[in-house]
């Protein structure tokens, strides 16, 4: 039977997140670290362990079927592959970062800069874009550093807390772009591997949907119900269930993580009682 082929990064910060969302859909990886190609006993998956800067041009390849990676690396690598999914996971941005010393007025301090950086396409294209000539110096790590030593001028780099400019004494000044990890893809895969991309971002999509809600379960006197339901309107619509005490029932349902507390406040409000809220695993609709 086909085997859908996975690339993930080997050790990274990507690695971690990435196995953590396969197992939660279903995808299990036994073998031990230090094995490159890893096969799932429980999903025809196997999962080939690489660098996160590898991926794009092995799934151009066809070598890999589909690959995680962060969504700056997909951009910067320019290879002919799908964006199957975003993943949400592994939040940052690329920005231009300066000497904190520096009185940043806008753009325009960059021209005849000399840059250091280790996306060099994004970044060409983001000056030509704004007519900035600037000496764009490549490297491959540690970044934040090279102002300090004399190398740059200034940096364009990944940027999450910020953090580590800080303690490089350097300051963001411009955001170039917005990451978070992407499921790239193969444009054109058989049928039979199509076919289990489907499913597995199917599956993908059940799991992110389940962490953006909750399970609610409540008491409420019977007359107050209908306007709890209207709260609380769930899937389709709440489950009731008569309580053993007369005049109550307990109501079930689902509401959305991010309207959480300001239900929770309108509940209270309309009598509601020991409300308890419970993480779901899995959201199929
Ligand atoms: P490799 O050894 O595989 O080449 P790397 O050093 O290039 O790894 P990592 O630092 O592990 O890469 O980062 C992998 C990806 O994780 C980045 O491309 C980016 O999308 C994302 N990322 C990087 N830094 C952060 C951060 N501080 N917070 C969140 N996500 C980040
Ligand atoms: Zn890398």
């Amino acid at each position: 039977m086909e085997k859908l082929r996975v690339a993930l990064q080997k050790s990274g910060r990507l690695s971690e997140k990435s196995i953590e969302l396969l197992e939660e859909c279903g995808v299990t990886l036994d073998g031990g670290p230090g094995r490159l190609l890893v096969s799932s006993p429980d999903f025809p998956v196997e999962v080939l362990y690489l660098r996160d800067d590898d991926i794009p041009q092995y799934v151009a390849d066809g070598v890999t079927d589909v690959g995680i990676v962060g969504e700056n690396v997909y951009v910067e690598k320019e290879k002919p592959v799908n964006i199957a999914e975003r993943l949400g996971f592994s939040r940052c941005r690329l920005s231009l970062a300066v000497p904190k010393s520096i009185e940043y007025e806008g753009l325009q301090y960059f021209n005849n800069k000399k840059i250091a950086t280790s996306y060099p396409n994004i970044l060409s294209h983001f000056l030509k874009e704004n007519n900035i000539q600037a000496e764009i110096h490549e490297i491959s790590g540690s970044v934040e550093i090279a102002p300090g030593i004399g190398l740059a001028d200034a940096i364009f780099d990944i940027v999450s807390s910020g953090s580590t400019l800080f303690s490089n004494n350097l300051k963001e000044v411009e955001v170039v772009m917005k990451s978070e990890a992407v499921l790239i893809a193969h444009p054109k895969l058989q049928p039979e591997k199509q076919h289990i991309l489907e499913e597995l971002i199917f599956r993908i999509r059940s799991v992110q949907k389940a962490k953006k809600h909750k399970y609610i379960l409540l008491n409420a006197p019977n007359d107050k119900i209908q306007e709890i339901i209207e709260l609380i309107p769930g899937m389709k619509s709440p489950s009731i269930v008569p309580l053993a005490k007369e005049g109550w029932s307990s109501l079930h349902s689902v509401v959305p993580e991010k309207d959480f507390w300001q239900i929770i406040g309108k509940l209270k409000e309309k009598g509601a009682q020991g409300i308890l809220v419970i993480p779901i695993e899995k959201m199929i609709v």
